[in-house]
Order: structure tokens, then sequence, then C-alpha cells
């Protein structure tokens, strides 16, 4: 039997906006507990929902984001259930006619396209905040804006997930949509998953609800893939189901058998009009989108040849894939820009400012500074702040390239009681061994030796002891 993994994503976003999706409460992360309630969000009886405008904006961007078609018409519903976290006794969302559909999203790394099924609006509920054994119910983030995004089950692997989730996150972020902050809630994933025998129908799916990371989306696929693969080979079923995934354990847990839509008995919301978008505003909204980062990382491969993983680290940071991009221009070294600015990120998380780039990597090219110097330089400026040129003038942090000094340095470890058996280990044939010998001629000499020059000088001496 070869079993086939296949996945469906439902995505929730909170939308970067001033106030709630009906009402004018502030629609802000991290305000004490039920500051920003009414009744309206509260559901009190009698209250009216008004639908706010300035959702529409992060809405349609991503829908266009997304490659999907913006319908003219759409329309809200009623979801109905009950829980504490709900206090109208309904979610208000677009079950009948959402106002996106039909889009999709290019996966670079798995080299696929995800389909996107439908993006709709909804308001979020409140938020359930337990802390020993009190639990208290937070209405500040009831009635927060949602896209809820719906992907087709076109995932094959937790893989494929993380990337479109990744894609999903810098697209999103950078357009303004939301700030894409996870631990704060601001995406929030849904996984449907089955396993089935490849070449046969689809296998019945499981739903792990409300994974609020990356990290515990994916091990939370993998339990569960796991556990729907042993089940299945064999021979037993899968049971359609809502779980829970329990990130200290790593194992899933049923929460309740899956409801079906007929559940929830959806109607149309008789409290709000009709959604009008149109085609005009579409185009406002398109013009105020910027270059997407996925878009941007595949020209930064294309026009400055440099590897794909880079260019996704780079565009991740606004800042710093404007930086990488000057630099590239100014110094006509866009590969060696590149693998600084991943580095440097890499260690301290941070941004250098593009002139120091530039300057590091120009005394790179002039020969004056090794790759490894120029690592550490971009650090030391960045913590010092001073001026590039100055302070290698001052600290004489150039490379030497003399042959007598590197030769003297040379000479030193060989002479060396600790290094005797490394030599020996060379003349024998171990090639790997000089690497461990360098570094000690590059130790000697702070790190500013010219790599390739020691290595020569150093082999020389090792053959002429022969
Ligand atoms: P429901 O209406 O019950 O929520 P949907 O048809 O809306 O079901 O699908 C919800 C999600 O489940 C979608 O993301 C879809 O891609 C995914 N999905 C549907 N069928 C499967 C399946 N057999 N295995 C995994 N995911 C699936
Ligand atoms: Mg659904
Ligand atoms: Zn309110």
């Amino acid at each position: 039997m070869m079993l086939e993994t296949v996945i469906g994503l439902e995505v929730h976003v909170e939308l970067n906006t001033e106030h709630k999706l009906f009402c004018s409460c502030k629609n802000r992360f991290g305000d004490p507990l039920n500051t920003n309630r009414c009744e309206i969000c509260e559901g009190l009886p009698g209250a009216i929902p008004v639908f706010n405008e300035e959702a529409l904006i992060p809405s349609v961007k991503t829908a266009l984001i997304l490659g999907c078609g913006v319908e003219e018409i759409s329309r809200f519903d009623r979801k109905n259930y009950f829980y504490p976290d709900l206090p109208k006794g309904y979610q208000i969302t677009q079950f009948y006619r959402p106002f996106a559909k039909d889009g999709k999203v290019y996966l670079p790394k798995a080299g696929k396209t995800i389909r996107i099924r439908e993006v709709h609006m909804e308001d979020d509920a409140a938020k359930i905040v337990r802390e020993g054994d009190k639990t208290t119910v937070d209405y500040n983030r009831c009635g927060v804006p949602l896209n809820e995004i719906v992907t087709m089950p076109d995932f094959r692997s937790g893989e494929e997930v993380t990337e479109f989730l990744e894609i999903l996150r810098k697209d999103l972020k950078a357009s303004g949509v939301t700030d894409g902050k996870m631990e704060q809630g601001s995406m929030r994933v849904d996984v449907n998953i089955s396993v089935h025998d490849e070449g046969e129908e689809f296998g019945t799916r499981t739903e792990i609800k409300n994974l609020s990371s990356f990290k515990a989306t994916y091990k939370a696929i993998e339990a569960e893939r796991k556990r729907q693969e042993e089940i299945i080979s064999a021979g037993g079923l899968i049971f359609q189901q809502t779980l829970r995934f329990d990130e200290d354990k790593e194992t899933v847990e049923v929460m309740r058998n899956k409801e079906n839509s007929d559940d929830y008995k959806y109607f149309p919301e008789p409290d709000l009009d009709d959604v009008i978008i149109t085609e005009d505003f579409i185009s406002e909204v398109r013009a105020d989108i910027p270059e997407l980062p996925s878009v941007r990382s595949e020209r930064f491969v294309s026009e400055y040849k440099i590897r794909e993983e880079d260019a996704v680290i780079l565009c991740g940071d606004d800042k710093l894939a404007d930086v990488f991009e000057k630099g590239a221009k100014k110094t006509g070294d866009p590969s060696v820009c590149a693998n600084l600015l991943v580095s440097f990120t890499g260690e301290t998380g941070k941004v250098p400012d593009a002139e120091v780039l530039i300057a590091v990597s120009g005394l790179l090219k002039e020969g004056k500074i090794s790759s490894g110097m120029a690592r550490t330089l971009l650090k030391e400026l960045f913590e010092n702040g001073r001026d590039p040129y100055e302070y290698i003038r001052e600290k004489d942090f150039l490379m030497i390239t003399d042959d007598g000094a590197i030769e003297e340095a040379v000479l030193q470890v060989l002479g060396e009681e600790e290094n005797k058996k490394a030599v020996r280990d060379y003349l024998q044939g171990k090639d790997k061994v000089l690497g461990f010998l360098v570094g000690k001629v590059m130790k000697k000499l702070k790190g500013r030796a010219d790599p390739e020059k020691t290595r020569k000088i150093l082999t020389d001496n090792l053959v002429r002891r022969d």
C-alpha cells in the first residue's frame, strides 16, 4: 500500500483596521481585558450591526494577492452555535456568497500551485483566557474583522504547507493586510487532513483546529498523518472528527465529532445589506499593493542571479531587501552582497545600512579583506556605528598579503609541538588536516591573513619538508 497525505487549509487572518467589523469599537491587541466592547459586539438584544467599509481594503488586497476574482455582490450569513466566546449566539460570516473565489498561489520550492477555493469576511469570536483555574472571556477580540482563506485539498506534505504559510504571511504583512503576528493570533490555521492509498479516492478527513504557529502546524500534521497511516495500514477506519493539537505532548485529541454545515443552520444575516465592491474600488486597491515579497524574491533570482534560498531570506524583510538591492546596484556584485547580508542577519537578526554593506563589499572586492574578515567587519561596524574607512585605518583592519609575514606564521605553526601530528598526517596523505593548519595560521594572524596565500605558503612549506 502506498499511502498519500492530502491536506487543505482554512487560514484565519486578522485584518489591520482601526475598528471592529460591525461596530466602532477599537480593533487593538493588548488593551486591558474587556475595554473595547459595546452592545453590538457583545450581541445585546436589539443592537444592529453596521458594516465597517474600512475592512474592504485589506480584504480586497487579500483576494488580489491570492489571485482570486472579486465578487461584485457578496453577502453575510449567520452561523449559529453556542459557545461562551460567542455572545451573539452566532458568528456573522459569508457562507453562501463569499466576496472572493478561485485563486492560486505558486510554491517555488515545491514547484507546484495551490488552488484557493475562496476568501470570506467574518467576525472573530471573543478570546477565552485561562490562568490557573480561573477562566476569563475577553470581549476585546469579539467582532475583530477576519478574512478566512480556504484552500483546495492540494497539499501533500507538511513542508508544502509551511512554504505556503510563509509566503502568505510575508505577502499579507508587506501589503498591510495584517500585522502577521502569529504569537498574538493574527494568523490561525485549521488543518484538514486525510490519508489514502495512492490511486484510490481521497480518504475521510479530520480537522485540527486553531494552530497558532507554523511549527505547531507542521508538528500537528506529522502527528495526525502518522496516526491515520497506522490506523489505515491496520485496516481500520478514520472518523470525521474535529481535533485539537496538544503542543506539549505533540499529540492530537478529539474535541468533537465533526459537525456538518446543517448543524449551523446558516441563513442570510437580516440586519446587513449586500456588500458591493466596484471595479473602480478594486483598481484603487490594486494600485496600493507594493511589490510582494514572493514576487520580489523571484525577481532577485532572475535579475541578480542569486540563490533562491538567499532571495527568500532577503525578501522576508522589506528593509533587508532594500539594502540588498542598493548594495547590488552600487557594487555590481549581487552575490557578494547577498552572502554578506544573509550571514549577517542570520547571526544578528538585524539589518545593516546600505552604505556600510557597500563599503565592506568594496573592500572585499579590492582584495583588501577576506570574506571572513568582511563578515566580522560588518558586525563590528554595526555595533560601533563607525565610518568604515576610518575604522579599518584606525584598527589596521586590512588583510595581510605580505608573503613574509604569512610565511613567518606558517613556520611557527609547523614548528609547534601540538601541530606535529597534523603535519605527519598531512604528509601521509590526509589532505583534510590542511584546513586545520590554515586555521592555526589564521589564528596567529588574527584572522587577517589572505586565505589563499596562506594555503599556498603552507603547502609549499609542507612539501619542502618531505
Ligand atoms: P466543510 O464545509 O465541511 O468545512 P469544505 O469542503 O469546506 O468542508 O473543506 C474544508 C477544507 O477541507 C478545505 O480546505 C478543503 O481543501 C479540505 N478538504 C476537503 N476534502 C479533503 C480531504 N479529503 N482531505 C483533506 N482535506 C480536505
Ligand atoms: Mg469550511
Ligand atoms: Zn463593539
